[in-house]
């Protein structure tokens, strides 16, 4: 069942018809998918949504998709991890890791692509775009293939090798371009004007931004049905920060929270490329465009398109912005790995130093139910912290080489 009832101009209110389009002809502003509420709040429950695929898909009435197939590789429904050691560390009794590692393409990307690539579908186009940080080509190569789509996606050239690999072999057109995330997408959208294809992240972005929701269904959902006090998110354009807390808004408005929805929202970003958090602390809703310069790379977008959005966001919600330098970023990635089992991309480090910052300033309390979305995977971003690791131990396959070098490492074999 769908609920979906226009898109809306999100400066101006003028409704559109549901079409591929993305901005207001009037105003210029953006537009958002709306749905009809008082029909979802009747028609939607806690125990069909229970009955659902162990995907991202069993919130499918919540989304802006028509009855047919959609496009799965079965994102989402990522574990909400009790991170015990972590919280003992930090003096927080109530931490929680939602792990968007282990999505199909090792990110988040996989949601808000398994509804653009649904809706390209749908809206017939023949060849599926992006313009991308890295695990959006990834994501966007990956249901393309799924889908039976042409695929073509454009990274800035100095990427990561594990995203460009792990892009490429999906078997897309990947197009590396000499300029930075924000050239690229400036391209793309002269690109989106020319040729009939469905660039995800532009001409289908109010579609592909609901995928972004699941993140806040799925922590109430697995919270028991409740929001969270806290929810710390690494943020680029600031789609996804703003969509969860939609998310949260969602379920609440609709009945299926125990609580009402009290959730800081915080920004995570690294200092190289931070103009979200510049914008917070100059206490301002303007934001000045930066060039990034960090390891962050997924989060370096110098123009977010929903910056303005994102501090909306922390205002309502009374939330907070955090930057933290690359150091930290390492840091906070080794830290995660070391105390949790868990190696996410620089990202992850992101929002971890930013919860080391919460925690040192005393923002956060000892019981609150705090929240750290870790959206995609450390193998792609290996460099980032390969030189930053412990030595290995080089022996020859005898016992005695062995327990030399143990020695030598000043470590007792137990
Ligand atoms: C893209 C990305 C983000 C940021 O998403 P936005 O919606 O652009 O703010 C965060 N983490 C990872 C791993 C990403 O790939
Ligand atoms: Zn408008």
């Amino acid at each position: 069942m769908s609920y979906t009832k226009a898109l809306r101009c999100r400066e101006c209110g003028r409704e559109y018809s549901l079409e591929p389009i993305h901005v207001c002809e009037f105003c210029f502003g953006p537009l958002e998918v709306v749905y009809d509420y008082a029909a979802m709040a009747g028609g939607v429950t806690r125990e069909n949504i229970i009955l659902g695929p162990y995907s991202m898909w069993r919130y499918r009435d919540l989304l802006p998709v028509g009855e047919g197939e959609v496009v799965d590789i079965n994102a989402g429904f990522t574990p909400l991890i009790p991170a015990n050691n972590l919280g003992r560390t930090l003096g927080l009794k109530n931490l929680y890791l939602k792990n968007d590692c282990v999505n199909p393409s090792y990110s988040f990307k996989d949601r808000v692509v398994s509804v653009a690539a649904t809706k390209a579908r749908e809206f017939g186009f023949k060849t599926l775009a992006c313009a991308s940080t890295g695990n959006l080509a990834c994501a966007v190569a990956a249901h393309g293939a799924k889908a039976g789509l042409e695929t073509y996606v454009f990274i800035p050239a100095d990427l990561e090798q594990g995203k460009i690999v792990g892009a490429a072999i999906y078997g897309p057109t990947l197009v590396a371009v000499e300029g930075s995330y924000d050239e690229v997408n400036r391209l793309c959208s002269e690109l989106a004007d020319r040729y009939p294809w469905a660039f995800v992240n532009i001409n289908i972005r109010p579609y592909y931004a609901e995928g972004s929701k699941t993140l806040g269904y799925e922590v109430a959902e697995q919270l028991g049905w409740r929001a969270p006090d806290w929810a710390i998110v690494p943020v680029a354009s600031g789609s996804m920060f703003t969509k969860i807390y939609k998310g949260f808004k969602e379920l609440e408005h609709i009945g299926l929270l125990n609580n009402g929805v009290d959730t800081h929202m915080v920004v995570a970003q690294a200092r190289g490329c931070s103009p979200i958090v510049n914008a917070f602390e100059q206490e301002t809703l303007n934001i000045r465009p930066v060039k990034p310069h960090t390891i962050a790379k997924s989060l370096a977008i110098g123009n977010p398109a929903d910056g303005y959005y994102a501090l909306k966001t922390i205002r309502e919600s009374h939330g907070a912005a955090v930057a933290v330098m690359d150091p930290e970023v390492v840091e906070g990635m080794k830290l995660l790995a070391e105390t949790e089992g868990i190696f996410a991309e620089t990202a992850g480090g992101v929002a971890i130093a930013a919860l080391k910052h919460l925690v040192a300033a005393d923002a956060i309390g000892a019981e609150d139910v705090t929240v750290v979305y870790v959206t995609g995977s450390g193998l792609k971003t290996q460099e980032a912290v390969a030189d930053a690791l412990g030595p290995r131990l080089v022996i020859k396959p005898t016992v005695h080489s062995f327990e030399e070098a143990v020695k030598e490492a000043g470590k007792v074999v137990p």
